[in-house]
This record gives structure tokens, sequence and C-alpha cells, in this order.
């Protein structure tokens, strides 16, 4: 990988520095993860040559005999993953995939309904500097300030007042499980679709670790670089195909059942030629997800993030809604008298990474906040487990109490560094 073929070394001097930067620090950003060395081979493969416009079979470029199989596969092994009936799997992130299915489904000025951005929702479910809350009118349910869990009530009434045309549910900083069926009985009060965006908790999901959202959200969105642990991507299901509701047709006038909507949609309504390089790690990915030792890595996160929300709050830290059912945790710093800013860049130094996150009801601007989102899949992705989250929640308290003491800091650098030594990534790489 990092061999003398290699002629721009500039770049690739560069690339040797972010593993060894990987290699030695904790990286306990929610949203990342490790893959397999293949699924990286995969990515830097042959396979970015080509152009491949179109779906297998019906392209509009030559050529696509062997493009079209690896595809075809990624497809079929997604559909299995999730017991879905379709997948798409072009979008080339999360927000392509989100932004086709709204495309698909919506009109320029129709309203949608999501968890807000500063309750733990993503920028793409309405976020005014998004194009979600551009195109679409955007109205935002939250979670409630005494349990942080999401407010179904709120939810409920605005959808019942609004009538939005699609509710979205899924997140970027919620700790806790979803209850789909709840959001479903109030989408068909008012004809709505409802799109589960599961980017965060998707490989939980997939082993069945948490509630399905498959049977009650008609269509489910995901990323799959976070917990389904593949590159970095979308990916767009139904496991039910649909007539669409409201006679919604494609640009040539024919009406349409839901999937042909969707596919119409990445490609050609949003996207061109899809990454057929990052479709093959897709492949990949979603071949290892099928395997018992991915049930087992699921099973792990689960219990690490709950043995680190334990250390943690043994530790006197405060959990936005008290614990996690899923692979992060949010915490509330203002306890502490820290920000999340001051705490993310100091943990920075000492090779502990992690964002700073608005906390619900957040009094402080998103550049500041007053909390950070701790994550466990690439940690446990590692080969941790739950007795390695005691050391680690040490490793950030001892940094968040001496947050100025320049010398505590480099020495827990030096702990992190020598810890991180019994968990290899990629030794293949030399
Ligand atoms: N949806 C959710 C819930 C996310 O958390 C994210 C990324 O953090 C996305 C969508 C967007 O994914 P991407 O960064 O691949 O566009």
């Amino acid at each position: 990988y990092f061999c003398a073929m290699q002629k721009d070394t500039l770049v690739f001097d560069l690339l040797r520095k972010e593993l060894d930067r990987q290699r030695h620090g904790i990286e306990l950003i929610a949203s990342e993860n490790f893959t397999s060395l293949q699924v990286i081979q995969a990515m830097g493969s042959v396979a970015t040559n080509k152009y491949a416009e179109g779906y297998p079979g019906k392209r509009y470029y030559g050529g696509c005999e062997v493009i079209d199989e690896i595809e075809t596969l990624a497809i079929e092994r997604l559909k299995k993953v999730f017991n879905a009936s379709w997948a798409n799997v072009q979008p080339h992130s999360g927000a392509q995939a989100n932004s086709a299915v709204f495309l698909a489904c919506l009109k320029p000025g129709d309203k949608i309904l999501g968890l807000d951005l500063s309750m733990g929702g993503h920028l793409t479910h309405g976020s005014p500097a998004n194009i979600s809350g551009k195109y679409y009118q955007a109205l935002h349910y939250g979670v409630k300030k005494d349990t942080g869990i999401v407010d179904y009530d709120q939810l409920e009434q605005i959808a019942l007042a609004e009538k939005p045309k699609m509710i979205i549910c899924g997140a970027s900083a919620y700790s806790r499980d979803w209850d789909y069926a709840r959001i479903r009985a109030v989408a068909d009060k008012i004809g709505a679709l409802v799109m589960a965006d599961i980017a965060h908790p998707a490989g939980l999901i997939a082993k069945g670790l948490l509630n399905d959202p498959f049977d009650h959200c008609h269509i489910v969105t995901s990323t799959t670089h976070k917990t389904l642990r593949g590159p970095r991507g979308g990916i767009i299901m139904l496991r039910h195909d649909f007539e669409n509701p409201w006679g919604l047709k494609d640009p040539k006038g024919n009406t349409r059942t839901m999937s042909q909507l969707l596919d119409l949609a990445v490609f050609p309504g949003a996207q061109g030629g899809p990454l057929e390089h990052v479709i093959a790690a897709k492949a990949i990915a979603f071949g290892e997800i099928l395997t018992d030792e991915f049930t087992a890595y699921g099973k792990n996160v689960i219990n690490n993030a709950q043995a680190m929300a334990k250390a943690m709050v043994n530790r006197g830290y405060n959990l936005i809604s008290n614990g996690t059912d899923n692979h992060l945790m949010l915490i509330d710093l203002r306890n502490k008298n820290l920000t999340g800013k001051k705490a993310q860049e100091t943990l920075d130094k000492a090779h502990i990474t992690l964002n700073k996150n608005a906390v619900p009801f957040d009094d402080k601007s998103p550049f500041v906040t007053s909390g950070i989102r701790i994550g466990v899949p690439a940690i446990t992705s590692r080969g941790m487990n739950e007795a390695h989250m005691e050391t680690v929640a040490g490793f950030i308290d001892k940094v968040l109490t001496k947050i100025d003491d320049e010398a505590t800091i480099a020495g827990v650098k030096n702990d992190v560094n020598t810890f991180m030594k019994q968990f290899p990534l990629y030794p293949e790489l030399g």
C-alpha cells in the first residue's frame, strides 16, 4: 500500500501520517469506524475508472458487464442484510440519499417534519442551512427537557396541526431507540410518508439489536460508513414497495411505484455516474455484515457503550437521557464548567478524538456548545471490550479535570499511545 510504486510521495507521506494518527489515538467520534482492509482495497481499485450511469442491465455506457455484477451483488447483499425488497446503493453519501428521497417524494415548498438539529437531529432533516430546509418548509420536533427522550406528543401535535407530507425520524446525536410504530400511527392520521434515516445505528438494526424501522417506515436511508463499517457512502431501501400516494409522476409524466421514483431520483435526478469502486467496497462490507462475526461486533458495541456510559456517570458526568441504548452518548458538561469546544480541543492534544455537540436546550452557540458526543463503534472495531471502557473513561476524565495542565495532558497522550499499541490497526500495511 505504501510502496515504492507511489510517485506522489507528498500525498502518500500524508496518508502514512494519517494512518499513524489513527493507530496511536483513541477514536470516539460516533460517526466513524475502521473498515476492513478489503473494503479499503476495493475503494482503491480499477472500478474507479468506469462510467456506469444508469442501473445494472440499463446503462448509458458500454463495458459495464462486470460493473453490473458488482452493483447487483451489492444490492442483493444489502437486501439480505435488512430483509428489504428493494435497495439503491448509488448515493454518494447519506446527504445525497436523503436529498434523493425528498426529490422523489416532495415538491419544493412541501412541509417536512424532522428532529431539530439542536436536539440531536441531522442537517439534512430540514436545517435552514441545508437544501432540505431551503427547498422544503421544515418543521421540527424535539426531545423532552426532563428526560432527553423524543417528544412524541409534540411530534403528533405538530403533525396534526401542520400536516407535513413527510415525517423524518433518525438522528446524529440521540442515544435512545425509536418508537417507529408510534410515528407511523401519527403519519397514517394525516397521510404522510415516514422516512427513517438510520445512518447512525444501522449496523445494530441490521443485527436485530434495536427496533426494526422497516415495517413501520415507508422509506429507510442510511450512510454505510458508521456502525455499518463500510466505505463512505449512502443507501436507500424499501421493505415493501408501494404505489406513491400522491400520484407523483416521473419526468415523462408516467405514474411510478416508489422504488422506480427513488431510482430515478438518485440517477438522473440528483447524481451522475455512480462511484462503482465505492459500490464494490459496499458489497464487501455488506458481505461482512452478514457474518456471525459482525453479530458479535454489534453486541460488543452496545455492551461497550453501556460500560462507557456507566464509567462516565461514575465520574460525575451528566448523560442526556441518563444512558444509552445504542452506540453513543451525549454528555452535558455544564456541571463541570466546561464547553464542548474546550473539551474537544484539549482531548485532541491527548490523542483522544471526539466532537463537541450541542445538548438539547443548549445556551451556547453551535461553535462552542455545552456538550460532547462519545461513540464506541471505532474502538470496538479496534478490539476493545467493556473493561477497556473504564481505562478510556479514566483518560478522558483526567484531561477534563486538568484541562489547563499541559504536563498532565502530555502524560495522558503518552499513556494513550502506549495503551493503543495492544490494538493493532491494519498491521498488513507495515
Ligand atoms: N443522516 C444522519 C442521521 C447522519 O448522522 C449523517 C452524517 O453524520 C448523514 C445523514 C449524512 O451523511 P454524509 O456525511 O455521508 O452525507
